[in-house]
């Protein structure tokens, strides 16, 4: 089968022939029909974060497919079923967090297109217990940048508490920006977008933005200080200077949701106004299996919009440096069919 492989951190993506994998006790095999580029994969690629994944390694983990065949002991899903391969792998199920409704924190996951390999390739076996049934109603490319981006902001915005009443703002109008500015919508809350591209905020102002901000040219904290404060802002922008802002565009009690891990690992913010203001910050990593079955229903209902562009897998080293450019409308989803 044809794979994209990283075999180090300072090259570009290998495309080769791999045997196709064989799904063990527990697991499927899933013949790859689309696959997400998240920001993820390509910081997995350039191990910019402190825990590394090690070479050679396949990435994504914005996988969706048909189950075409199933390991010993696996009664669900069925060969013929259509499923997604999300970041969380799987989980212990017995820990702390687990059994508390946050197997997102389980010290035991295993991660897609991390620690195993994830879905840019034309085959990628699963845990059963932990891909997700993608409704029909839910379009396989859109169901793709949903398994990540969807899931990652759905949780977020929950966590921030985003009430009608408030005002969200969003750093980052990119793959993941461009549904969290949904879900805060769709909270009911007015919500202020923030990137450093025109287009990006023309697209955020299409999918319901009320207020735009290029932080380029204008600075978004004052900004957004003059429409009273942000009782919440989510970090989606991969820049530790986003979040500083983000934390200083707050109103007091507010929270501050840190989500995008850019390589660049420290913000620098004041411990007094975070006192005496009220400030929460909060760390949000993906969702879990329940979240994403919410975030698939909320879209086959018609109440979100997933903005992608289809690509070849052969282009997964181009893709990649037109997202670091910033030069991708939202997402990018190779289309392997
Ligand atoms: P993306 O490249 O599609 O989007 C990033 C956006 O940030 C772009 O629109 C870019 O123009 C904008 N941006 C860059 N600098 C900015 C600045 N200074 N101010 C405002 N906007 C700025 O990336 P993505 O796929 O949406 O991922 C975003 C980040 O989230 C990545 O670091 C990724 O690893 C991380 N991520 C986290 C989780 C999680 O669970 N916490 C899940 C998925 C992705
Ligand atoms: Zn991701
Ligand atoms: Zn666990």
């Amino acid at each position: 089968m044809k794979a994209a492989v990283v075999h180090d951190f300072t090259k570009s993506l290998n495309l080769e022939d791999r045997p196709k994998p064989q799904p063990g006790a527990g697991e499927v095999l899933v013949k790859v029909e689309t696959a997400g580029l998240c920001h993820t994969d390509i910081h997995a690629a350039h191990g910019d974060w402190p825990v590394k994944p090690t070479p050679p390694f396949v990435p994504g983990h914005e996988g969706v497919g048909i189950v075409e065949q199933v390991g010993p002991g696996v009664t669900a899903p069925q060969v013929g079923d259509r499923v997604a391969m999300p970041w969380l792998g799987s989980a212990c199920g017995t820990c702390e967090f687990c059994v508390d409704g946050w197997e997102t924190l389980c010290e035991k996951q295993v991660n897609t297109g991390y620690s195993i390999d994830g879905s840019y390739a034309e085959y990628a076996v699963a845990n059963a217990a932990y891909v997700a049934l993608v409704p029909d109603a839910v379009d396989p490319l859109d169901a793709a940048v949903l398994t990540c981006a969807g899931v990652t902001t759905y949780k977020a915005v929950k966590l921030s508490g985003a009430r009608p009443s408030q005002l969200v703002a969003v750093f980052g109008i990119g793959g993941l920006g461009h549904l969290a500015l949904q879900y805060a919508k769709i909270s009911g809350a007015t919500v202020v977008a923030v990137d450093i591209s025109d287009e990006k905020l023309e697209l955020a102002r299409e999918l319901g933005a009320d207020h735009a901000v290029n932080a380029l040219t204008e600075d978004p904290i004052a900004a957004i200080q003059a429409l009273g404060g942000a009782h919440s802002a989510i970090s989606v922008a991969v820049a530790p200077k986003a979040f500083e802002q983000a934390f200083s565009s707050l109103r007091r009690g507010g929270t501050l949701v840190f989500v995008a891990l850019p390589a660049d690992n420290f913000v620098s913010l004041p411990i007094f106004e975070t006192v005496l203001r009220g400030i929460k910050i909060l760390g949000s990593i993906v969702g879990t299996r329940k979240d994403l079955a919410e975030v698939y229903a909320i879209h086959a209902q018609g109440r979100t919009r997933v903005i992608r562009e289809t690509r070849k897998l052969d282009e997964v080293n181009e893709c990649f440096e037109e997202v670091e450019k910033g030069q991708v409308k939202a997402r990018i989803v190779f289309d392997l069919r």
